[in-house]
């Protein structure tokens, strides 16, 4: 007997459900879409309980008719591309056909649209993807569409729903995510009754940025204006290289307007920053590529979230240059022109000539040169490669020997001698030499006071005089209320004040008060929101490394002995010296023995 089937259509559309609808933000993207794709002026999305109970998206695009209205839930309806030469170039943001089948067929959906001049609207009710009732209903131009009890058929996939928080949040950054895509659309959010974002139409990006994130994250933005229109042009924000962020979660990446995650773009912009921002911190950025339709490939992910350039590598250095370029401008580096105009020489390593002896010291009267004669003297330098074997022998460096201190071999007779850069210590020990990262170290001590004044509930925490306030994006504002207990069991004391501003009334002691609001920020930005519920720990430790990084004495700064020394006790009673709390090494040993096989002596 044959054993293959073609599988009956609501079985292919749940299956098809599983890669479009993974969560109430997957399909909210899909309807958000379809009412932009309508040429829609005003979306407002409602929901209830995180998306499950019910999501609502309604708009004033172009709407359908009847017989649309009911085809539009078949699979592969679209009215978007017709002939498969279509696919070469898309210019909507939907073209497979799939969303609203997948979607009727996981939850309870119910459209009300009606076009223009039509005598009536239309009401489609589905269930479980069975068309359970057609009929007319009253509805202005436009359409609304109502999902409710997403995954009530699934329950397997209901399990993997998150919390309401978690899901609202996911919401809550699509919802930012298209608000800035299209500034000229009015935009309202609203969470169980309550409006979180309502945008009037903006006249351009930075004016819906400003609507969005409020004066302070805008204060600190660069213009990126480059690429050129064959490849890709490359415009938006980003931000002034003082505002650090732990995590990509602040970097809004579109193609063609469409919302993307891409590992390429995304690495291209921190290549922009290279040698401006350390390793492991990130630029804010809302980063806009157009391409010609034809040289970006979208049909690669059924969310269509991901995207495959033609020409990858011209695409990654349009967005590099056009980020350096922003920076250069704001000079806060050497644009590509001066670089490139710079000898080769002020790219080597420096080292300090040696002193002259005393007795071989050479009495000459010191005439500088002229610009001239300098550069004719590197050109001839040049010429004959006269850098390559360079006038200074190269110095061994001791990089293999320095290794990483384990705690049991750490003594506690260490001798702070002074600072290298005034960002290490430098220090001795019976077995040679340490360097130690005073910044790390002074995390390493404050970490573990937070962690055991929290676990003990003493809260040690200072009124400030005047109350701080700042306003919270949206994302921001749906992590706060949950994450207000554990700051507070730290020594915060906040306030919600009216809509997205909040007041600092107190911070933990130790903390700086200029400090304070950097590292709420910073902290709702990146705090994992599917810990919320399970990993409580995970986030106490968190909020104290936060909290501890913020607090610590930084890199550049002046110690005398005792705050050395200081430093050095105190790390020294601390859980673990020799890692910092996010598990960098704190201190670097030399030892005796391998300084003397460095010299040859042993
Ligand atoms: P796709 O967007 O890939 O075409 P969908 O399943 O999302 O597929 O939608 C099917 C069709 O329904 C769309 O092609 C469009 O014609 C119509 N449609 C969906 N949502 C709307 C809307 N909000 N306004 C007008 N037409 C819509
Ligand atoms: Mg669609």
């Amino acid at each position: 007997m044959s054993k293959i089937r073609v599988l009956a259509d609501h079985v292919a559309n749940q299956i098809a459900a599983g890669e479009v609808v993974e969560r109430p933000a997957s399909v909210a993207k899909e309807l958000v879409e379809n009412s932009i794709d309508a040429g829609a002026t005003r979306i407002t999305i409602e929901i209830e309980a995180g998306g499950r109970r019910l999501l609502k998206i309604s708009d004033d695009g172009e709407g359908m008719v009847r017989d649309d209205a009911v085809l539009a839930f078949e699979r592969h309806a679209t009215s978007k591309i017709r002939v498969s030469e279509d696919l070469a170039a898309i210019g909507t943001l939907g073209f497979r056909g799939e969303a609203l089948a997948s979607i009727a067929s996981v939850a309870k959906v119910e459209l009300t649209t009606s076009t223009e001049g039509a005598a009536s609207a239309t009401r489609v009710t589905i269930d479980g993807g069975r068309m359970r009732d057609v009929k007319d209903a009253a509805h202005p131009r436009g359409t609304t569409i109502a999902v409710r009890d997403l995954f009530f058929n699934v329950p397997a996939r209901r399990k993997f729903l998150r919390s309401e928080a978690t899901e609202t949040f996911h919401l809550t950054n699509l919802v930012t995510h298209y608000a800035l895509a299209h500034p000229e659309i009015a935009f309202t959010f609203v969470n169980n009754g309550r409006e979180v974002v309502r945008a009037a139409p903006a006249k351009d990006l930075r004016e819906r940025a400003y609507q969005i994130f409020g004066a302070d994250f805008l204060e600190n933005l660069l213009e990126v204006n480059g690429g050129h229109g064959e490849v890709a042009r490359v415009t938006g924000f980003v931000s002034a290289p003082r505002d650090r962020r732990t995590s990509r979660d602040s970097q809004y990446l579109f193609v063609n307007r469409r919302f993307v995650r891409d590992r390429m773009i995304g690495r291209s912009l921190s290549e922009g920053y290279r040698s401006i921002l350390p390793h492991g911190v990130y630029p804010a950025a809302l980063l806009f590529i157009e391409t010609p339709l034809d040289e970006v490939d979208v049909n690669v992910h059924p969310a269509k979230t991901e995207v495959r350039f033609r020409r990858q590598a011209a695409v990654a250095d349009a967005v590099r240059e056009a980020v350096k370029n922003a920076l250069a401008s704001a000079a806060y580096a050497p644009s590509p022109q001066e670089q490139r105009a710079m000898p080769a020489y002020v790219n080597m390593p420096y080292v300090p000539p040696p002193p002259p002896e005393p007795q071989t010291r050479i009495e000459y009267q010191y005439q500088p040169p002229s610009g001239d004669e300098i550069a004719r003297d590197v050109a001839a330098m040049l010429e004959q490669k006269a850098f390559v074997p360079s006038a200074v022998p190269p110095v061994p460096s001791a990089e293999k020997f320095t290794r990483e201190v384990e705690p049991e071999k750490l003594s506690s007779n260490i001798r702070p001698l002074g600072q290298l850069d005034e960002s290490f210590i430098i220090a001795t020990d019976e077995q040679g030499l340490l360097l130690i990262d005073q910044h790390v170290a002074h995390e390493r001590v404050l970490f573990d006071k937070y962690r055991a004044l929290e676990a003990a509930r003493q809260t040690d925490s200072q009124q400030l005089l005047v109350p701080e306030t700042f306003d919270l994006t949206p994302a921001q504002a749906a992590v706060f209320d949950n994450l207000v207990p554990e700051l507070e069991n730290y020594g915060f004391e906040l306030m919600r004040l009216s809509g997205r501003t909040v007041a600092i009334n107190a911070t933990p002691a130790d903390l700086p008060a200029g400090e304070a609001r950097n590292m709420l920020a910073e902290l709702l930005d990146t705090v994992d929101a599917e810990k919320k519920d399970s990993a409580r720990e995970t986030l106490r430790d968190e909020i104290a490394a936060s909290l501890a990084c913020h607090a610590a004495i930084k890199v550049n700064m002046p110690l005398g002995q005792e705050k050395m020394r200081w430093l050095i006790d105190r790390l020294l009673q601390t859980s673990s010296p020799t890692t910092c709390p996010h598990g960098r090494p704190v201190i670097l040993r030399l030892t005796r023995r391998d300084i003397l096989k460095g010299f040859h002596r042993i």
